[in-house]
Formats: C-alpha cells, sequence, structure tokens
C-alpha cells in the first residue's frame, strides 16, 4: 500500500532524454497526465526545448548517405576496420551527454526538486549516470524508466549507476502517483510489480496493463510545440502486437508492447478530437507497432476520422498479415486515404518466402505486393523498412528482394535498410540458445545487456553472386530513397 499522501510544493523534475522524434513522448505525457491528476506538480525538462536538434530519419538521401550505406553494410576486411571505426563514433555521438542538456539539468537540480524522473532510451547510460551522479550530491531520489527495463539483465545492469533509486519497468499509468508518493516518504517501493531497487531481493515483474479504455488523455502542454518541424500529435490506439511472433521482434518484449491490448474505438476517436483542439493541429501520427491489430479500431479510423477531425491527416504503421482479414484491400486503402491517411509503413524485412517464413514475420510476398501497388494507386505514400543478414541468408533471397524492389520502385517512397539485430529474450535468442551452431556467420556471438543486443561480427555469404546482389540492393534503395516526396507525404517524413 502507498502511504498517506501528501503533496510535494515543488514540482518533481520529470526529464525526458527521447531526441528520436520530431513530436513530443506519448509514453512521458500519460505519466505527467496521471501525476497532475492526481495533483503532484511536474516540470518538465526535454532536448528540443533547449535546442538540442532531434535525430531526423528518411530524409531524402545524397551521395553521403549512399557512401555510409556502402561502408555500414560491407564485410570487406578492409572496410570492416572503417565500419568499426565509424560506428564507434557514431555511437559515442548519438549517446554522448550532450552540454546544452547537461547544463540545464545541473541548474534545475540547484533548485532542489523533491525527485527526479528520468525517461531513457538504453543508449543514454552516459547521460544517466552523470544526472544520478548529480542528483546523489543533491540528495534528491531518482527514478528511471524506458521501454527495455521489464527485462532483468538490463535492469540489473542500470541499476549499477550510482545515485539511481529505483528503475521502473513497468506501464504505470494508473500508478504512478503512488509510485512518486513512497520514494518521497521513502517507503517500500519494491511493493510494486516492476519497480526495481538496487537492494531488491525478489522483484516482481509486471503484467502487461489491462483496462486501456480507462487511460487519461495525455498531457503534452510542455512540449515545444513551437520547435517541431510539423506540429503531429502522437496517439495510440493499443499496446503489442496481434501477430506477435516475428523471431527477431524487440518491440514485443518491450514494457509496453508484451501481448495485444486494444482501447476501443469510441477513447481513441473522442481523443483526437479533444487532442486536435487543445493543440490546435489536425495531424496525427499513430505510433501503434500494428495499427491494424484491432480491426474494429482500424476500421472506426477509417470510418470516423474525419467525422471527429475534418480536414485531418494521419500516418500509421500496419503489417500485411497473411492469415485472416487484414483491413488492407483496396477498397478499403481509397477509403482509409479519404478518411486522410497520407503515410502507411509497414515491414517488407525480405522478399524471400522462405526467409519470411524462417523469420514467422506472417506475411506473403504476393500480398505485399498487392497492398504497396493498392496503396500507392489510393494516393498513400508507402515506407518499408528491411534487413540485411538474416541469419541463413543467401545469394538467391538477396535476387529475389532486388527485384522485388525494382518491381515496386514505382509505389515506394522510402526504405529503411538495417543490419539483423539480435535482442535478448526475444524468440531468436532461444533458437540460438538450443542450437548456436546453425548460426555460426556471426562470429564472436555475445550479449550486451546494458544496450539489450547481441554483437557480433557478421561473417556473410563472400560468394560472387551474393556480393553482387547485395551491390544491386543498395543501389536500389539509395534511388528510391532520393526521390521527393509529394506535399502530403512530406509534412510526415522522418516521423515513422
Ligand atoms: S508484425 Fe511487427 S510488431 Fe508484430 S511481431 Fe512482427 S515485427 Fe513485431
Amino acid at each position: 500500500m502507498p502511504l498517506a499522501s501528501s503533496t510535494p510544493s515543488t514540482p518533481l523534475l520529470f526529464i525526458d532524454l527521447n531526441n528520436f522524434a520530431a513530436y513530443p513522448t506519448l509514453a512521458v505525457a500519460y505519466l505527467i497526465r496521471s501525476l497532475r491528476l492526481n495533483n503532484i506538480p511536474v516540470k518538465l525538462l526535454s532536448p528540443l526545448s533547449l535546442g538540442v536538434p532531434a535525430f531526423t530519419r528518411d530524409h531524402q538521401e545524397n551521395w553521403k548517405d549512399q557512401l555510409f550505406r556502402r561502408i555500414y553494410f560491407s564485410s570487406s576486411p578492409v572496410l570492416r576496420h572503417l565500419h568499426d571505426y565509424l560506428r564507434n563514433i557514431h555511437s559515442r555521438w548519438q549517446s554522448r551527454p550532450h552540454p546544452l542538456m547537461l547544463q540545464e539539468i545541473h541548474s534545475a537540480i540547484a533548485k532542489k526538486p523533491p525527485a527526479i524522473l528520468i525517461s531513457a532510451y538504453l543508449t543514454q547510460y552516459a547521460m544517466c549516470v552523470e544526472i544520478a551522479k548529480a542528483a546523489q550530491q543533491a540528495g534528491i531520489p531518482v527514478l528511471l524508466g524506458g521501454p527495455f527495463f521489464n527485462l532483468e539483465d538490463v535492469t540489473k545492469e542500470w541499476l549499477k549507476i550510482e545515485g539511481i533509486t529505483a528503475i521502473v519497468g513497468a506501464e504505470v499509468d494508473f500508478t504512478i502517483a503512488d509510485i512518486v508518493q513512497t520514494l518521497l516518504q521513502k517507503g517500500d517501493l519494491g511493493q510494486y510489480q516492476g519497480v526495481y531497487t538496487p537492494d531488491s531481493k525478489a522483484p516482481q515483474m509486471a503484467y502487461p496493463l489491462k483496462r486501456l479504455e480507462q487511460l487519461p488523455v495525455p498531457d503534452f502542454t510542455d512540449f515545444p510545440w513551437d520547435k517541431y518541424p510539423h506540429p503531429i500529435i502522437p496517439v495510440m490506439t493499443g499496446r503489442g502486437c496481434s501477430w506477435g511472433a516475428c523471431t527477431f521482434c524487440g518491440d514485443v518484449i518491450s514494457v509496453n508492447g508484451r501481448t495485444f491490448r486494444s482501447r476501443g474505438a469510441q477513447a481513441v476517436l473522442d481523443e483526437l478530437k479533444q487532442q486536435s483542439k487543445t493543440y490546435a493541429s489536425k495531424d496525427f501520427i499513430f505510433l501503434d507497432i500494428k495499427l491494424n491489430s484491432d480491426l474494429q479500431v482500424w476500421n472506426a479510423l477509417i470510418d470516423h476520422f474525419q467525422d471527429y477531425v475534418p480536414g485531418g491527416r494521419w500516418i500509421g504503421t500496419v503489417h500485411v498479415n497473411h492469415q485472416g482479414e487484414n483491413g488492407l484491400s483496396e477498397e478499403r486503402l481509397i477509403a482509409a486515404y479519404k478518411s486522410g491517411l497520407r503515410r502507411v509503413s509497414f515491414g517488407l524485412e525480405t522478399a524471400s518466402q522462405r526467409l519470411l517464413d524462417e523469420m514467422k514475420k506472417g506475411t506473403c510476398i504476393e500480398e505485399c505486393a498487392h497492398f504497396i501497388q493498392s496503396a500507392h494507386a489510393a494516393g498513400i505514400s508507402v515506407r518499408t523498412s528491411m534487413m540485411l543478414g538474416f541469419p541463413g541468408e543467401t545469394a538467391d533471397d538477396l535476387s529475389h528482394t532486388l527485384s522485388f524492389l525494382k518491381q515496386h520502385f514505382n509505389a515506394l517512397d522510402r526504405v529503411r535498410l538495417s543490419l539483423f539485430k539480435p535482442l535478448p529474450n526475444t524468440p531468436f535468442e532461444r533458437m540460438y540458445r538450443r542450437n548456436p551452431e546453425k548460426y555460426d556467420k556471426l562470429k564472436q556471438f555475445k550479449w550486451d545487456y546494458r544496450l539489450a543486443r547481441g554483437l557480433y561480427r557478421y561473417q556473410e555469404n563472400r560468394e560472387k553472386a551474393y556480393r553482387k546482389a547485395k551491390r544491386e540492393l543498395l543501389d536500389i534503395v539509395y534511388a528510391i530513397n532520393r526521390k521527393a516526396l509529394v506535399d502530403d507525404a512530406k509534412q510526415f517524413n522522418g516521423m515513422m
């Protein structure tokens, strides 16, 4: 039980370290609303409000992007050293504590907030160390939260940071006020599922949150709206993914991605109307990892978005699932465009059906082709994410992908290509543990729990045919990413 509540007179300091998006952080806005509904004052500090530029994706590429891509995907022994060197520089640059942010944090800590809440990604370890150190010197307790702190090995690693009072690896939208009260009164934080302290003896993992239809409307008032290139309101219709089986997927093992739960259509439509009025914008990004998970909600968006936000536009990510109805027929896509859908993203991963089945992607390549062309014909800009280097990938797999991209060049606006990234707690980890010999191309493999990922040196297929197909694949990705976008899609570029 939380201790009897008392209202702090000075606001808590909430530090949102997310600088990977040009719109407010939804998870933080939910927590801020919950705290305020419980009369706990809070002040938000976010990088963009201080002038720290956000990282953007999917811009119109130039030769430098292609050069970096070639180095990044190269496995030639010479380029590999350059690749490792550039990757180290890049990750150090990305994770370095930004001087502006540090300066502001130090002056905020000097004002003695009663507690500090940090929302962080796993690349922000160095910044969290700095904040925790300053807070400890000032005698201020610190709660740290983020999307992968439900993974025990990861949390153990982060609890080593001196000055962190507890780590939250749970969806605490309904309980954050109680947790903060307990923190302020130096009570037992271990009583809350998914809240871990350095001396937790038997930490209890949290169950996924239920009753999502009762979530409050997120509070974005503290975010720097004037600094975003375009005011876009984030929203989520549900958490998790109704498919949830892809062997590589990290989204469905994260704090709020585990198991699929829908908020229901009415709660979402009402929120759209309210948020559009509050923040004077008619543009929305749906952050669901699979927006067509609940077909009732998906169809309600298509059929009623314009009733709630006349003239509004929206973007989101779908899964072209092969089993059963997926809500992505030509008729639904035409209706979706009319309802304001301007950009859609989906995970193609590869165009090799053999590999898709290995990944348990649940898609059929002919249906993906049909989806791309139908969405494009309906006027919707199509973006896709793809992966190179999935274990067992052959020259033949790559040539399938290459011909697919050539065939659908006209209809694809952006392709995000990444290297296969092994993640702990995914089905891949279990498959690797059971049969490591099968993955002999992943050299020097080891888990890095601070970053929650597997590190390896990929010894790719050195066949001439493979290397040729890969080179051509990188070229066609570049050709697609150099395209100019239509105006409507431009507003939403770099958001997904
Ligand atoms: S469909 Fe997407 S979100 Fe769902 S499990 Fe697969 S990769 Fe993850």
